[in-house]
């Protein structure tokens, strides 16, 4: 009688062990940083088909139901970095390789702070749809109230070290081929991370000057201009496509991007 009440008892706690443990690695953290974006990803197929199938990917597709979803990582010390993908919703590779990001930073301890947006736009996203409000959000940064400048002011307020923003570009287009972009002036941490990050991925290194000049109003630009060093990255592929191999090389993109900053 004593016995199997022991057993009892250890198979009690075994599973209140078990499900705070399984609790933990789902819970991620979750913050809605702007509303009327919401959008059910899910609905694009590529972005459900090459998404890993898992419960945190499944939390992901919910957040970003609700507007633009955002996911810290981290334990607060060291440098703070922010990666985001999607600001055009027609540029599925760099999506994807967030979401990826995203399973492989949960559960894992890191130096530092990870702030990870796979969607800007969700609803954008799930229509394969480039534009918000019928305008280049990559060329509105610097006017209040838009999604990206949303990102700009999270970076300022929170002190983030670095902007890491990631796209992809269409053959024939521009800048036409994988590639990191940055300017020398006047931040000149963003060339530097930028040479870092092209070595590191096998991308094309494409510095510009001044920030601000050739794309005024891109999220890189605006934030290397207040201070905070940015990067775009771009991987080729097709619009409203995922051409083979450019999952894998953003994803490698974004790990460069922790790595030259380590946070990872
Ligand atoms: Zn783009």
């Amino acid at each position: 009688m004593k016995n199997s009440w022991l057993k009892i008892m250890t198979l009690l706690f075994s599973a209140v062990l078990l499900f705070s443990t399984l609790q933990v690695a789902s819970a991620i953290k979750t913050e809605i940083i702007y509303t009327g974006t919401g959008g059910d990803v899910s609905k694009n197929y590529y972005i459900k088909k090459y998404t890993p199938r898992t419960q945190v990917t499944s939390e992901v597709f919910q957040a970003a139901r609700k507007g633009t979803p955002m996911f810290t990582f981290g334990n607060g010390g060291g440098k703070k970095v922010i990666i985001v993908a999607g600001v055009h919703g027609n540029e599925l590779p760099a999506s994807i390789a967030a979401v990826k990001l995203i399973n492989y930073l949960s559960g894992r301890n890191i130096r530092g702070t990870v702030y990870v947006v796979p969607f800007l736009i969700p609803s954008s996203t799930a229509k394969t749809y480039r534009y918000w409000k019928g305008k280049n959000p990559n060329s509105i940064a610097n006017i209040r109230g838009t999604p990206t400048n949303r990102i700009l002011q999270i970076a300022l307020s929170r002190d983030v070290d670095a902007v890491g923003d990631f796209h992809s570009t269409r053959p024939g287009g521009v800048p036409g081929k994988t590639s990191i972009l940055c300017t020398r002036i006047p931040t000149y941490e963003s060339y530097r991370m930028a040479y870092q990050m092209s070595r590191y991925s096998g991308s094309a290194f494409i510095p510009a000057q001044v920030a601000g000049k050739d794309y005024p109003g891109a999220l890189e630009d605006v934030c290397n201009l207040a201070g905070i060093p940015a990067v775009t990255a771009e991987v080729r592929s097709p619009h409203g496509s995922v051409a083979s191999g450019s999952v894998t090389k953003s994803y490698t993109q974004m790990i460069g991007f922790l790595k030259y900053n380590g946070v990872i």
